[in-house]
């Protein structure tokens, strides 16, 4: 046994909402094995920004299985192999949160996450997202079909195997120095705590700032520096503005970029699911503009890497 990757495509922005699972298995250095679930989740609520990315409607899933009836097969493998997906903050965070929508606990599991693998072993100005790093390497997939993003994602792994001249993907970790992360069985989210600060707020009479507050995220940057990262909504369109050195003096900096990418590896402020209303919001303005140069409309395919 050696590895598996896996992917989640979600209907709108919320953890729980695990509309489509990719599984690829790994045996001998290679893809053994690869499957595709439609997924029908708790609410059949789908958001067009997330429509646009894998193109599932409500109607494809209405009469699915729900998410642990879906995963009941693959479960006992996600805790018995390394666990790989790219951005894997991401997928695990659905995981448990579509489990836990269901009253169901999360499997223990160990994670890698190729995202952050890709970036040590294939680094690239042009960034590492699931596509361009598959460009790269030249692996040819369907982007955002679930089962094709998990096999590229167990292909991405393989490859630094190979790079690194290692003989099993589940040797990674150890080889690249980057421990897998662990999810102790029956780990549930906390889910409530968003709605519950509202309420609260509400109850003591504070106003509803309006309109809606700018996403913030606070970063840990290498040094140890914690960063803070606010997204603006200036006349010439969205800006994600951070507060270290680079940023200041309004250059491009890697606590933005991994924001863009939806990297929360350095995320110390905890709101993940801001990392998806973040990209949501990027969608809609049809990407960010450059600090530095206000009309320099940067592409949105570019920016995420859709191919
Ligand atoms: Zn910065």
């Amino acid at each position: 046994m050696d590895a598996i990757a896996i992917d989640f495509e979600t209907a709108n922005e919320r953890r729980d909402s695990a509309c489509a699972v990719g599984v690829a298995w790994i045996e001998d250095g290679r893809v053994v094995r690869r499957e595709t679930r439609l997924i029908r989740p708790p609410e059949l609520r789908f958001s067009p920004g997330n429509i646009r990315i894998h193109g599932i409607l409500p109607a494809d899933v209405r009469d699915q299985p729900n998410l642990p009836e879906a995963m009941e097969a693959f479960l006992p493998d996600l805790s018995n192999r390394l666990v790989l997906a790219h951005n894997a903050g991401f997928d695990m965070g659905v995981l448990a949160a579509s489990l836990a929508a269901w009253g169901k606990p999360m499997p223990a599991v160990a994670y890698l996450c190729t995202l952050r693998v890709a970036r040590q072993v294939f680094p690239d100005p042009a960034g590492c997202g699931l596509a361009k790093v598959a460009a790269r390497l030249g692996i040819r997939f369907e982007h955002h079909d679930a089962g094709e993003d998990a096999y590229a994602c167990a292909e991405i792994a393989l490859a630094a195997m190979r790079e690194i001249g290692a003989t099993r993907v589940a040797a990674l970790p150890r080889l690249l120095n980057m421990p897998a992360a662990l999810l102790p069985g029956g780990y549930r989210p906390d889910t409530e705590s968003r709605r519950s600060t509202a309420s609260r707020a509400l109850l003591s009479g504070q106003q509803q700032p309006k309109p809606a507050p700018d996403l913030r995220f606070s970063v840990r940057g290498s040094t140890g520096n914690h960063y803070g990262i606010a997204l603006e909504e200036r006349s010439f369109g969205l800006y994600l503005r951070c507060d270290c050195i680079a940023g200041r003096h309004r250059r491009r900096c890697r606590h933005v970029d991994a924001m863009i990418d939806g990297d929360v590896t350095d995320l110390i402020s905890g709101n993940f699911a801001d990392i998806e209303r973040l990209r949501l919001r990027i969608l809609a303005a049809d990407g960010l503009v450059e600090p530095s140069r206000a009309r320099a409309q940067v592409e949105l395919r570019r920016q995420f890497g859709f191919a």
